[in-house]
This record gives C-alpha cells, sequence and structure tokens, in this order.
C-alpha cells in the first residue's frame, strides 16, 4: 500500500513553480498556509496591486487542499435548518447563496487562470443510509426549493440504480450544480497563477511567531525575519499556536482516503454511471467518487483521530466499500493517505481577526469550494472591495474545556457511532 498522496502522483513536473528561496525583507501582506485559502486570498491581494508573500511550513498546497476528495458540493458543513434557527432566515439565505456562489467561483477561476484540474460538473448525489433518513430528503428538497430557491432531485429507492449500481441505499437527492476535480491540480495551478501576479511563494518555511511591531508585524521563521504590514492566517486544520487565541477556535479532525486501481470501463459506468460525486447520510460520512482516470476514491473520517495508521485506515475503508461495491474486492487498493480538516464548535467557517492579524477557517468537509471562497471573500474585505461578509459578522466562540488538545474527540467519535445506530 503507497501512503503517498494518489494527486500528487500525478503532478508533473512538481517543481514547475516559481519557489523563492530566500524570504523577501518586507511586504504588504504575508500569509501563513499555502491552500486554497492562503492563494485565493493572494489572488485577490496581488490583483489590486499589493505585494505579498505566502509561506508554508512544508510544500506549497501540501495541507489539506492537495488531499480532498476533491468534490464541491452546495452547503456548508453545519445543516441549513440548524442555520436558520440560530441566524434567521436572511442570513440562512446568505449563507446558501455563497455555497453555490463558491462552486461557481471554482469554475470562473479555472477558466480565467486556465487551470488543467479535471474540473467537471457532473452534479452530486447523496445517499440514504437508512429508510429514516430518505423519510426526511422530501421536506428538506422542498424546504430548500421554496425558500432558498434550490433544486433537487429526489431519487426513489426504485431509480437509485441511475445513479449508482448498488441497492444498499434507500434513495438518494441529487443535485446538478456540484462539480469535481483533481485537488493536488488545483491548488498547484492556483499557486501559479498568483506567481505569475508577482506574489513571492515561499516552501518549507514555518512561522513560529507572529510579532506586534509598532502597527505592524514581524514574522518569525528559521529562514530569518519577515516584516510586513498585514497577516493572513490561512492553516485551517493545521494551525498551531503560533497567534495565540487562535487555535481555541478551530480543532483538527482526521480525514481518509483509499484509492483503488483503475477500473474497466464497464464496471467504472456500472458503478456511476453519472460521473456523480457521492457522499452518504450517516454522521460518521462516507464520500466517493470515480476518479478521471477510473480509479474508486473512498473517504471517510474512521476513528476522528489525525493519527490512524494508514494500513489499519485502508482495511477499515476498503471493508466499506466493498460491503456497498462487493464486486470491487476483485480489485487492488493501492493508495491510502490522510489529511487534517478545521473544524470549529459551531460547525461554521469564520473570517475574524485577532488582534490585527486576519484568519479564515473551519470549513468541515466543505473548503474546496468554500475555503476558496473565504479566501477570496478576505482579500476582497482586506481591500476595501467589499464592506462586510457574513462570515465575519456571526459570532466565533470557543469552548472553555478547549485550548491545545481536542481531548474529547474520542467520546465524539462513539456519541456519531450511537447516533448513526439510533437514527
Ligand atoms: C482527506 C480529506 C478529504 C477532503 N475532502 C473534501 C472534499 O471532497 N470536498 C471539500 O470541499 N473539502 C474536502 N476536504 C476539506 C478541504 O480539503 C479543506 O477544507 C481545504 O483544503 C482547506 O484549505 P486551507 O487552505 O484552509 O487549508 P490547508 O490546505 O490545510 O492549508 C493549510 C496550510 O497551512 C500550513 N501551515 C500550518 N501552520 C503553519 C505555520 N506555522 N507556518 C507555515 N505554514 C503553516 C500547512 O502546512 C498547510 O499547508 C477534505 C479534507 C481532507 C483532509
Amino acid at each position: 500500500m503507497i501512503t503517498d498522496v494518489f494527486w500528487s502522483e500525478q503532478l508533473s513536473p512538481k517543481s514547475g513553480l516559481p519557489i523563492s528561496e530566500q524570504l523577501p525583507s518586507s511586504v504588504d501582506v504575508a500569509i501563513v498556509g499555502s491552500g486554497y485559502t492562503g492563494l485565493s486570498c493572494a489572488r485577490v491581494l496581488a490583483n489590486a496591486g499589493m505585494s505579498v508573500a505566502v509561506l508554508d511550513q512544508n510544500s506549497i498546497g501540501s495541507g489539506a487542499s492537495s488531499r480532498n476528495g476533491g468534490m464541491a458540493t452546495p452547503g456548508l458543513k453545519q445543516d441549513i435548518f440548524k442555520i436558520k434557527k440560530v441566524y434567521g432566515m436572511k442570513y440562512a439565505q446568505e449563507f446558501w447563496k455563497s455555497s453555490v456562489d463558491a462552486i461557481d467561483l471554482i469554475d470562473a477561476i479555472i477558466k480565467e487562470d486556465k487551470i488543467e484540474c479535471d474540473w467537471e460538473r457532473n452534479g452530486h448525489c447523496s445517499l440514504a443510509f437508512k429508510q429514516s433518513h430518505f423519510d426526511g430528503f422530501s421536506e428538506y428538497a422542498d424546504w430548500l426549493e421554496k425558500e432558498m430557491g434550490h433544486n433537487k432531485l429526489i431519487v426513489p429507492k426504485g431509480k437509485i440504480r441511475e445513479e449508482i449500481g448498488t441497492d444498499s441505499y434507500y434513495g438518494g437527492l441529487s443535485d446538478e450544480l456540484s462539480g469535481g476535480l483533481q485537488p493536488a491540480k488545483y491548488v498547484h495551478g492556483l499557486a501559479k497563477a498568483v506567481a505569475d501576479r508577482g506574489v513571492v511563494l515561499c516552501e518549507h518555511t514555518r512561522v513560529d511567531a507572529v510579532i506586534e511591531n509598532n502597527g505592524a508585524f514581524i514574522l518569525k521563521t528559521k529562514k530569518g525575519d519577515l516584516a510586513t504590514k498585514k497577516v493572513v492566517i490561512a492553516t485551517n486544520g493545521y494551525t498551531d499556536l503560533m497567534v495565540p487565541g487562535l487555535k481555541p477556535k478551530v480543532f483538527s479532525v482526521g480525514s481518509y482516503i483509499l484509492v483503488s486501481e483503475p477500473l474497466p470501463l464497464d464496471l467504472q459506468n456500472k458503478l456511476s454511471p453519472k460521473r456523480r460525486m457521492f457522499y452518504d447520510s450517516k454522521w460518521f460520512i462516507n464520500y466517493f467518487r470515480l476518479t478521471s482516470d477510473g480509479r474508486m476514491l473512498w473517504g471517510g473520517r474512521n476513528d476522528l483521530s489525525t493519527n490512524l495508521d494508514l494500513d489499519e485506515s485502508a482495511a477499515i475503508l476498503k471493508d466499506e466499500v466493498c460491503t456497498i461495491f462487493p464486486e470491487l474486492h476483485d480489485y487492488n487498493f493501492t493508495h491510502s493517505w490522510t489529511g487534517k480538516l478545521g473544524i470549529t464548535f459551531d460547525l461554521m467557517p469564520h473570517i475574524g481577526e485577532i488582534n490585527g492579524i486576519h484568519y479564515a477557517l473551519g470549513y468541515g468537509g466543505h473548503g474546496l469550494s468554500i475555503a476558496t471562497y473565504l479566501g477570496t471573500e478576505l482579500g476582497l474585505l482586506m481591500t476595501g472591495q467589499k464592506d462586510r461578509s457574513p462570515y465575519q459578522e456571526i459570532s466565533h466562540q470557543t469552548m472553555f474545556f478547549y485550548r491545545k488538545n481536542p481531548w474529547f474527540l474520542p467520546f465524539a467519535a462513539k456519541y456519531f457511532r450511537f447516533l448513526d445506530w439510533i437514527s
């Protein structure tokens, strides 16, 4: 089993990026983290004529942005009914619309910057794991149409084979707006696009501290200091203690992926006739799709930890995927890897500021589109091209019992398994 990220193997040559070996001495904005958030923000700032450096502790794009399932679907991690209950209908409509706009934004960026990343808008289908889950789909679809103006199509069990080659699910809900791409190619393309606009890319440059200096900042790294007027923290699930007060606002959850060898075309057409993105309705969600070269990509959260052994993860995920698609027993699974999601306690993404330092984070499993969107939104706010964002207006709470280590995750994992059992 190869425990490197399959997507990154497809980058050729990865070294096409102009990486700066040295830190500039000063910039207008220094961005910490080179995933979708940091690079999308850099894109807007550079377009507005600012000098920008993006720093990453590892290679460019090596966080969740090159490790994910590549599925862009409408909605946020938090349930839209709950969003309406907490923030009211106006905000719910604004958040929903932004999640749809976020997919269109990916589309626009890919077109404008000519990023080759296998982007296809073939839609997605969410799958009812239990009859009770399917029973809730109608009310949800009707409400979305009435209140959000968004159409989803109910797929009864009798028609599910039009969407997916299994009878394991009790029905589905399909959505034509969604899309899929090759995430490592996308983040690599974003990095290339910002470098072309003059942004300095520094990899293997960990920021150890951010020091306030007369209304500006100094970033401390082993390669030296970087003076900057403004700082953006775009570290999401990889956030550590660099900025006091930030870590308690986000915690990391592991997500794991298993990929098969390329499957014969007739089997691909049987398993996914419309080349949809899929996820199921469990608390312990599984998400899956075919890659553009016809492999089955199967993802799950395992035990929520970020350090499960990757062979153990592969065994668990293989068991799951072969339960749904027994014919896959006959094929090899070649790659098993993991990455870290950033989760907030209210399950909402946030844009914020701590002591003059800007941040955007907390996308759950929706960061492909939402991180692109919030990075862009943050750039627009910082350059005065926008004067508000709903993601900035909602309060961003932490919990008194969490400062550094998410000790509660094993308990949460047990609770979610219980919910999957009783729901
Ligand atoms: C396995 C997996 C599957 C997923 N599937 C999907 C999916 O199908 N669809 C979807 O929408 N979302 C998915 N996601 C979520 C999505 O990938 C993330 O939300 C998104 O990539 C976050 O982007 P980001 O730029 O905020 O953070 P990241 O891409 O994680 O980048 C953060 C960067 O910060 C750097 N960093 C941290 N600390 C420092 C420091 N002190 N100094 C310098 N650099 C630092 C890290 O090295 C890292 O590169 C998935 C995530 C995972 C892990």
